[in-house]
């Protein structure tokens, strides 16, 4: 599926404190505003994931929405992060759910509002449970969680970790097949590249049309394949991408942070004992660049015929395919 409907808001919302209720409780959480007056009531759920609360409330007026199956799907999700990271990004998460009539997952937002981060995420009131299973929107927003919030020029940085860890993540968890993981990159990955006139990655906001929606999520995303790539080349798959992102959170690079993309780069960098990250951002960040994917995918083993995805282990690069899957796990 397209990854075209998310943007980052830095829009304030009101932060209401809630007496949080245990998960799938029927009664509405008592709660006030920051302010102290009262409002309506809300609903409140909490569960934990990796040693970190998260609280999910609904709007007022979407009782509707069919909490039996959204509360799993966002506990999955987490699951999946937890996975990646082997923690949880943050301490604690608001998830803020709006129900709107339909049966998809709507336009969602990861933020840091008052100190404390939030994840909005409106949702279709007759989603069903098979759309939420293969539905990717929880699971790239909490992606956020796990990089600074950059300025606005360097979005495709944000997006682009989104888009690239997200299947990743599910996959690692169990949650996606390594066959969908590789179908959904060889469809998606060529609409990152530039075409004709287009300047480097920094040059895609503000959105000018789908194009340049494209390359903040693929361009990014492809960014982040070559170098784990080149990083995977240079320690002999010792280390990867993978490291190098949970070493920016755990240096205090999440989303509760304001650190500019290189800045987070050197620290991934240090990590894996390389400098790929900084030096491709200064590359990609202002210039256009082709990549041969034709020739990345053959290298790797993976094949698409008659609609399958085919894997070749004698292929040079099968070993990289597999750290890439793997990840951390490999190495342990
Ligand atoms: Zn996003």
């Amino acid at each position: 599926m397209p990854k075209l409907n998310i943007e980052k808001l830095s829009r304030p919302i009101l932060m209401f404190a809630c007496v949080v209720l245990t998960a799938f409780a029927s009664a509405p959480a008592t709660c006030s505003d920051s302010r102290g007056s009262s409002v309506q009531p809300r609903q409140s759920f909490n569960f934990r994931e990796g040693g970190s609360e998260i609280v999910v409330s609904i709007d007022d007026g979407s009782r509707a929405v069919p909490l039996n199956i959204i509360l799993p799907w966002l506990q999955s999700a987490a699951h999946s992060i937890a996975t990646y990271f082997h923690r949880f990004p943050v301490k604690s998460l608001f998830i803020h759910l709006s129900g709107e009539p339909g049966s998809d997952v709507g336009y969602s937002t990861a933020n840091e509002e008052d100190g404390n981060p939030v994840i909005h995420i409106r949702i279709g009131e007759t989603v069903s449970k098979e759309e939420l299973k293969n539905d990717w929107v929880a699971t790239h927003e909490m992606v956020h969680l796990a990089f600074p919030l950059v300025e606005r020029q360097e979005d495709w940085v944000a997006e682009g970790m989104a888009t690239y860890v997200e299947p990743m993540a599910r996959l690692q968890a169990g949650n996606l097949s390594s066959q969908s993981y590789w179908r959904e990159f060889m469809e998606m990955l060529p609409r990152g590249l530039p075409e004709k006139n287009d300047k480097g990655l920094n040059s895609v906001y503000p959105i000018k049309n789908t194009h340049s929606i494209r390359r903040m999520y693929w361009g990014g995303a492809l960014f982040y394949f070559i170098a784990d790539l080149q990083i995977r080349s240079q320690t002999h798959n010792q280390k990867g991408l993978q490291d190098a992102f949970a070493a920016i959170m755990n240096a205090g690079g999440n989303i509760e942070s304001d650190w500019d993309a290189i800045h987070a780069f050197r620290v991934g960098d240090r990590a894996v004992g390389s400098d790929v990250l900084e030096k491709m951002y200064k590359q990609w960040a202002v210039g256009p660049v082709s990549v041969d994917l034709a020739q990345i995918w053959t290298k790797l083993g993976i094949h698409e015929r008659g609609g399958q995805i085919l894997f070749d282990d004698t292929a040079p690069l099968a070993v990289t395919r597999q750290a890439i899957e793997k990840g951390k796990l490999l190495q342990k």
